[in-house]
């Protein structure tokens, strides 16, 4: 049996909009794990291996490795990066300082490797699982009534008990909770990123060492930090570059990079660096945006029969590394506390969600804040003795990377759907739990901080 911990059904229906994403396709392994009944929509009309490097930390690879047992992570671990830890250069190729990987610290590993080949296994998964994935079906449209919600697509309506937006950064499900469409603004940065094969980097004596294993380097300097890392036993090249920019995102958020723009910005960097990017083949590069978004007031809408997950409720910026763990996290939480809801009370299972979720989230999205900042503002002229202490090297929380989102739900579920009834959060949030619910978009309070969009 490819997943032995199912459990029996619930009558609880959702449909979830998102197969292409981590997020959507998590919260459907999760849901069909308990029990509940999921069909997937997915714009794009077949399965595709988009994107470059993605990280789950081991608060992801804990519910990885749970997922069938452990055949999910047995798929995932040959095209893992296997390195033993990371080095941290300054821009002219001066050692800052070295991380060991923290292995098994966290009670689970970290899985970092080419997100479209992660995304295929988890997608053939969910499959196997049982989940219906229909693709080819664009969502357009969101609906809510008492009782119920759903969606219009093709032209066809559907309706469940919940319906999910892990409809990513450009989310339409948003402005049916929100009651408006909010506006992406600026960062100010972008981020070039490729992946590629390293025959050319093997023929070169500055990067044939990167070829013979994996590997994983950071290069920092004012404004601007470049990653690059060997996965596959050095065979596969994956190198991002996070840097200024001042172009206009009105529209596309993802463009061709031009190797020639890159070296305006890292050119006289150290040679590897100049090396790396002279052999990228031109038509791997992508200059890919990142957004600002204000926080969102709440991630439920009104009657708390469809929610948001993953970047469609909290974008974050590549440097909190989290993106892609927190959408999982979502997935879980949501699951569980359907599960423990039971059908005649989704509402209340929905609002436990968010409250469960939102306050951990935000604290993870500033991690991402401060460890840019971090790299971007340090005072490189005397980085390399003042880091003797440390202050480079990247968080590695016990909060963020020991939690078990599952354990966790289902521990707290009690609790905070028995404040959630009593009014805790705004008496306006107590409603009818088989029905809708009346609830204010400010319920759920939060630091006024930016949210960044395209992730980790
Ligand atoms: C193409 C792509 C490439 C990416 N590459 C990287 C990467 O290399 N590294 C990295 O760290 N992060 C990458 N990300 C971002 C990363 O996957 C997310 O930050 C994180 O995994 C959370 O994902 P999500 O499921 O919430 O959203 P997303 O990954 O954005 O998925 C949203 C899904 O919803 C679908 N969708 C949207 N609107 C509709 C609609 N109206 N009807 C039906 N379906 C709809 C989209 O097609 C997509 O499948 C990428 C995202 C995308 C979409």
């Amino acid at each position: 049996m490819v997943c032995p911990e199912q459990l029996p059904p619930t009558g609880i229906q959702v449909i979830i909009v998102g197969a292409e994403g981590i997020g959507g396709l998590a919260c459907a392994i999760e849901c069909q794990n308990k029990g509940h009944s999921v069909i997937v929509l997915e714009k794009f009309p077949k399965l595709e291996i988009l994107g470059d490097i993605i990280s789950f930390g081991p608060n992801a690879g804990r519910i990885i490795e749970r997922w069938g047992n452990g055949l999910v992570a047995d798929r995932l671990r040959p095209i893992t990066l296997n390195h033993t830890g990371s080095t941290w250069r300054r821009f002219d190729g001066a050692e800052i300082t070295k991380m060991r990987t923290h292995g098994l610290k966290f009670g689970s590993p970290m899985y970092n490797g080419h997100r479209g080949e992660f995304h295929e296994i988890f997608f053939n998964f969910a499959k196997e699982t049982g989940v219906e994935i229909r693709l080819g079906q664009r969502v357009e449209e969101y609906w809510e009534e008492p009782g119920k919600a759903g969606v219009i697509v093709n032209g066809q309506r559907m309706e469940a008990d919940l319906v999910v937006g892990a409809d990513g950064v450009r989310s339409k499900a948003r402005k049916l909770v929100l009651g408006y469409d909010d506006k992406p603004h600026s960062s100010g940065y972008a981020v070039w990123r490729t992946w590629f094969t390293s025959e050319e980097l093997a023929k070169d004596p500055l990067t044939e060492w990167m070829t013979k294993g994996d590997t994983h380097t950071g290069w920092f300097g004012p404004d601007v930090h470049f990653l690059a890392a060997s996965l596959k036993q050095g065979k596969d090249i994956s190198w991002v570059c996070t840097h200024e920019d001042k172009a206009d995102i009105e529209e596309s958020w993802s463009f061709p990079g031009k190797i020639e723009d890159v070296l305006k910005v890292v050119g006289d960097w150290d040679p590897v660096v100049q090396t790396l990017v002279k052999k990228t083949p031109p038509d791997t590069l992508v200059d890919w945006k990142l957004v600002y978004r204000d926080p969102l007031p709440t991630w439920i809408s009104k009657g708390a029969r469809t929610c948001l997950l993953g970047d469609a409720a909290h974008p974050f910026l590549p440097t909190s590394i989290q993106g892609a763990s927190q959408a999982m996290e979502d997935g879980v939480v949501l699951a569980a506390c359907l599960h423990a809801a039971g059908k005649d009370r989704v509402p209340l299972a929905v609002r436990s969600y968010e409250r469960i979720r939102y306050e951990r989230c935000r604290r993870a999205q500033r991690l991402g804040e401060t460890n840019r900042d971090t790299w971007h503002k340090a005072d490189f002229s005397t980085v390399l003795e003042k880091e003797k202490a440390g202050g480079m090297k990247l968080p590695t929380p016990p909060w963020l990377f020991s939690h078990d989102s599952e354990t966790n739900a289902y521990r707290v579920f009690p609790q905070v759907s028995k404040d959630i009834l009593a009014g805790k959060y705004g008496s306006e949030e107590i409603g009818n739990q088989t029905g809708i619910c009346e609830k204010k978009l400010t319920t759920v309070s939060a630091p006024v901080t930016k949210q960044a969009e395209v992730g980790a």
